[in-house]
């Protein structure tokens, strides 16, 4: 696992900067996540720390490595998409395995890695299902058995929980506290749900069109926010 630092990033779409010299560290192993309102920049950072959008301005390391320059698969993160993107008329087992099979890995090689991913996750019982016989949760960690087969530094969630009623949702959010003590991975989550937040974050990072309003324990920006945006994002139920 690795930290990842930001230092003094920009993005400027055209005319228009988007995120404005954000400078953070997050520690190998935390679990970080980013909220603000619709459209102040969540996504457009994650997409750049995922190397998926060019960074204007500014660096981007990965452990000590300068990573602002590299593409998204030489990078070492995964992105876990909210979609899943799981292929229906695979098995969990081809399902999980499937980025190594394209690699050309040799067959005794992808089955290990899959049985590791598995075991992990705790999928051994489901490696011949479907995903349509699964759970939501289920699928969700056959999404992210997909990444670990690939041994990322690093996870990067954009909203995973957002499409899912809310009996899933509060399963889910367990699931992936579960999954944050298992791996000790650096996990980097994007929100715009203030409980999720509040629940699952070693560290909150607030944005506010395109820039850091404060970031702090769940603890801290509770009792002592920054200012009146972070008070009322954080101490409002939507
Ligand atoms: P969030 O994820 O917090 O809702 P985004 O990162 O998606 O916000 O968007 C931040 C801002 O950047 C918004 O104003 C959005 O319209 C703009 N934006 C995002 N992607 C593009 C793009 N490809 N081209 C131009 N503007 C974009
Ligand atoms: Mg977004």
């Amino acid at each position: 696992m690795a930290s990842i630092t930001l230092k003094n990033v920009e993005k400027w779409f055209g005319q228009a900067q988007v995120i404005k010299g954000v400078d953070l560290e997050i520690e190998e192993g935390e679990f970080v996540i980013f909220v603000g309102p619709s459209g102040c920049g969540k996504s457009t950072l994650l997409r750049m720390i995922a190397g998926l959008e060019e960074t204007s301005r500014g660096q981007i390391l990965v452990g000590d490595r300068d990573a602002t320059a590299e593409p998204p698969n030489k990078r070492g993160l995964a992105m876990v998409f909210q979609s899943y993107a799981l292929y229906p008329h695979m098995s969990v087992r081809d399902n999980v395995g499937f980025p190594l099979k394209s690699a050309g890995l040799p067959k005794e090689e992808v089955a290990e890695k899959v049985a590791e991913a598995a075991r992990v996750l705790k999928l051994d019982d489901y490696l011949d299902r479907r995903p349509k016989d699964l759970s939501g949760g289920q699928r969700q960690r056959v999404a992210i058995g997909r990444s670990i087969v690939r041994d990322p530094t690093a996870f990067l969630f954009d909203e995973p929980l957002s499409n899912l009623d809310a009996a899933l949702r509060v399963e889910m959010r367990y699931e992936i506290a579960k999954l944050h003590q298992t791996l000790k991975a650096t996990m980097i989550y994007v929100t715009h749900d203030q409980v999720e937040a509040m629940t699952l974050a070693d560290r909150i990072v607030v944005l506010e069109f395109g820039k850091i309003a404060q970031v702090g324990t769940p603890r801290e920006l509770y009792e002592k926010p920054a200012n009146l945006f972070v008070a009322q994002f954080i101490g409002s139920p939507r």
